[in-house]
């Protein structure tokens, strides 16, 4: 069997494409309008909704709920958030440690609400995994373990080589940093779960559904256009193809592999009885889970970005990042050289020119979006949702501030990304610099960073 690239994701191809929801049939009105149906506007609506019961809530899909990020990702639901220490220079230590806990919490409320609403998601709470594979690895690995506990994260433990091993027996690995605060799970069971509770909740979901336009009061799609005091943007890696938002948020790809199931044996070999999602330390870092029917998929960045902000075709990724991913498989796992890549595919991130994700709600106007969470929005889009919740009742007057509605990356501002050629041109010298820089790291002896990739991470401001 060759292997299937594109399909959306693997996800889909396990789950089957889901049942398809009408599309908006004409003009209409509304008490919020949400734009996007992934994490971010399914649980933005779930949470509204379960506040206040008689909000009118339409939910504008381009395509189906899920379509995006959220049904396509790594399944990592973990604490992590862009811009935490961004955030800890323009707003305090303090307002930054907050931000960090609120995240630690989100990964037990996202699986707390999974239990309520009977959403089997695959979900396994076995923690996240950081390894180092060389001296300059594990130098990084070392102070990111040392920046985590300083933002109070107590309960992570170092592990040693041997430690390490004990764990997940990756070859080379030096070190590793684990917290306990994340989980593997299945993106697509946790979208479609999530949608058919929001709908069962009363939430309208229109999908094929593109919205081209979005004003002041106004969602406009090519079926009719939806009016309502609050518009909410929730389109993350796909904001480029709305007008006025071309320079947003760059679309960045990460790319994905799924194996077929390993044999006991090949288990056996490799342990990872703790199911944690698994990380490197790498400047062009991978990603892994464990899956629930024994596979591993794993991913990375591959080709970061195409000209012009443009999105991949139903999740095609090029054959060149399917060898280079299937490279890092066997470079963790040498013992897997001839194991079948059941599925290949591909999804875009959002990133914001400074890298700081962001939840907003412009009182003047109604409108307000959130996301630019670069690769962590699994857990950040449902702070994110309850953010824009506390907002909009703020904002009505329904409740005063709250702890989410303080947190410093609340209304937080940030440039527009160059024209190209030139943001294309940045993209690809970044990466390739990163790229460059691991080689390097991997063969070398010093614990020092390369210092192309230092050079890089200053001038991309990430
Ligand atoms: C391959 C990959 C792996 C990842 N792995 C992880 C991970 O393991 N852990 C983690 O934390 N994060 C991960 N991420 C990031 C994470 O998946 C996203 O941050 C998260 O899913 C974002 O959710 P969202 O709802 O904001 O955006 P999306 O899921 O992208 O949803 C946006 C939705 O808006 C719709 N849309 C777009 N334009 C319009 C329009 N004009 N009108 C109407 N609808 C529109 C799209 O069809 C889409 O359904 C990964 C991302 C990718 C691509």
């Amino acid at each position: 069997m060759s292997t299937v690239n594109g399909g959306i994701s693997f996800w889909y191809a396990q789950e089957g494409a889901p049942a398809p929801r009408e599309p908006l049939p004409g003009d209409a009105t509304a008490d919020v309008c949400i734009v996007g149906g992934g994490y971010t506007g399914l649980w933005t609506a779930y949470y509204l909704k379960k506040a206040v019961p008689f909000l009118n809530i339409t939910v504008l899909e381009a395509k189906f709920c899920g379509y995006g990020a959220s049904g396509r990702n790594g399944g990592w639901l973990y604490n992590g958030i862009a811009g935490r220490d961004r955030y800890a220079e323009l707003h305090g230590h303090e307002a930054a440690v907050r931000l960090q806990q609120a995240m630690n919490a989100t990964v037990t409320e996202v699986l707390d609400v999974c239990e309520t609403e009977k959403i089997d998601a695959d979900q396994h709470r076995g923690g996240v995994l950081e390894v180092a594979l060389s001296p300059a690895q594990l130098a990084r690995l070392k102070a990111f373990h040392a920046a985590e506990l300083a933002f109070g994260e107590t309960d992570r433990e170092f592990h040693g080589a041997r430690e390490t091993a004990d764990r997940i027996r990756v070859a080379g690995a030096v070190g590793s940093s684990w917290t306990p605060h994340g989980a593997r799970l299945h993106p697509v069971k946790l979208v479609k779960g999530l949608a058919d509770a929001v709908e069962a909740l009363g939430v309208t979901i229109h999908e094929s559904t593109p919205v081209t336009e979005i004003k002041p009061k106004h969602a406009i799609t090519p079926y009719g256009t939806v009016r309502a005091p609050y518009v909410l943007r929730c389109t993350e890696g796909f904001t480029a193809s709305l007008a006025g938002q071309r320079r947003t948020w760059l679309p960045m790809n990460s790319s994905m592999i799924a194996t077929e199931p390993l044999t006991d044996a090949q288990w056996e070999s490799i342990g990872w009885d703790g199911r944690e999602t698994l990380g490197d330390m790498a400047h062009a870092y991978m990603y892994a889970q464990r899956t629930a029917d024994g596979r591993i998929a794993l991913g990375g960045r591959g080709v970061p970005y195409r000209f012009g902000s443009k999105t991949d075709n139903d999740g095609r990724t090029q054959p060149q990042t399917i060898d280079a991913l299937r490279e890092i498989l066997v470079r963790f796992f040498p013992q897997l050289a001839g194991v079948r890549i059941d599925h290949a595919w591909s999804g875009v991130l959002g990133v914001p020119r400074d890298w700081c994700a962001t939840v907003t709600l412009d009182r003047s106007t109604g409108l307000g979006w959130a996301g630019g969470y670069v690769g962590s929005g699994v857990a950040t889009a449902n702070l994110a949702a309850r953010t824009l919740r506390d907002l909009i009742q703020q904002d009505s007057g329904q409740s005063g501030p709250t702890d989410l509605t303080a947190l410093p990356w609340v209304n937080h501002k940030v440039r527009k990304w160059e024209p190209e050629p030139l943001r294309w041109l940045g993209v690809q010298t970044m990466y390739a610099a990163f790229r460059g820089a691991d080689r390097r790291e991997a063969t070398a002896h010093s614990a020092e960073t390369d210092r192309v990739a230092v050079l890089a991470n200053r001038l991309s401001g990430r």
